[in-house]
């Protein structure tokens, strides 16, 4: 396995790079914007082909690196269903998993820190985001934090792990860069309360400033999206224009999303489901029969289907669109 922890050292926030093989597929966590060419070059140097991108939660004090990613690599942008951003492109609900080549992690969902803040499980470790710092924890005073919320992320969750699991957060502001569950239940001191409500006490008086970048991160990172004009200019298509289209022969309507966002929304019905990360081998395979195709892509909110449109061309497929606003609009 490939395992880079990074650190940005402005906003102490650690990233994580994660891939099986190398010249294999790669998952990103909690990038931050400025970093972004490093990861890039990092990736390339592994020969690396990133097909995800996650951030734990709506960060306060970094504009994440997740909507640049996107528009570098072609990557899928991935967050929990609670997000209040428009950059999601994939939502992920507490206990789905996130697969790439080789690996899997699972989505657990521990809010406290904030409302949207999930934890991944990979194995013999688990990236906690904010919601477990070593020897701390992330406040809880703002963007619909919760300590009784953290308290049972914690303690009912994350601290049932296994002792000897390893914790890699998000930030540490003094130089520490992994723990485990065993420790951090033995010597972090905002663990050793007999109840929620000591908790909170503690979190409720920790009077802390708010983060410099606050006013500035928290608003463009929930707006790091692509929008619908976006959408629309990648031969974007609207439901109507859609099902004309698909009535035309020589009409292929390919479903982009996972076995888990099929299940919640069932595909329309005549497509054929190809995950939106395994395009590219698609592309090669059909080569020849897909140049007399009309192809029609679609995802969940149109943006990855936006992207699919965008990588067709470079396989020289000419005669691609997509549906604007995905399988939610056509849902409405
Ligand atoms: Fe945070």
């Amino acid at each position: 396995m490939i395992f880079r922890q990074s650190f940005d050292n402005v906003s102490s926030t650690y990233t994580y790079l994660i891939a099986s093989r190398k010249g294999g597929e790669a998952l990103i966590i909690d990038p931050v914007l400025e970093k972004t060419e490093n990861y890039i070059k990092l990736l390339e140097q592994l020969e690396l082909r990133l097909v995800k991108v996650i951030d734990t939660h709506i960060h306060a004090d970094h504009i994440s690196g997740i909507g640049e990613l996107r528009d570098k690599t072609k990557c899928i942008t991935l967050m929990g269903e609670q997000a209040p951003a428009d950059v999601v492109c994939m939502q992920v609900r507490d206990n789905e998993k996130v697969k790439i080549e080789g690996l899997e992690l699972t989505a657990l969902y521990t809010p406290g820190h904030t409302d949207d803040s999930y934890s991944f499980l990979m194995k013999d470790r688990v990236f906690t985001g904010d919601t477990l710092l070593i020897k701390g924890t992330g406040r809880t005073d703002f963007q619909n934090g919760n300590p009784y919320d953290q308290y049972n992320s914690l303690f009912d969750r994350l601290l049932k792990l296994p002792e000897d699991t390893f914790i890699y957060p998000a930030h540490d502001y003094k130089g520490d860069m992994v723990s485990t569950i065993g420790e951090e239940k033995k010597f972090n001191p905002r663990l050793q309360v007999s109840s929620a409500q000591e908790y909170a006490k503690i979190m409720n008086n920790l009077n802390l400033n708010n983060p410099k970048m606050m006013d500035i991160a928290v608003p463009k990172n929930k707006s790091l999206g692509m929008s619908i004009d976006q959408q629309r200019r990648l031969n974007g298509l609207n439901c109507e224009e859609i099902k004309i289209m698909i009535s035309k022969n020589n009409v292929r309507l390919i479903d982009l999303r996972e076995e888990n966002e099929i299940l919640r929304n069932p595909s329309i019905e005549s497509s054929i489901n190809v995950e939106y990360r395994r395009l590219p081998i698609y592309f090669k395979e059909n080569k020849e029969e897909l140049k007399n195709i009309n192809l029609i892509f679609y995802c969940a909110v149109g943006q990855r289907s936006a992207l699919a449109v965008q990588m067709s061309q470079s396989y020289n497929l000419k005669n691609t669109s997509h549906l604007i606003g995905g399988i939610q609009k056509w849902k409405n």
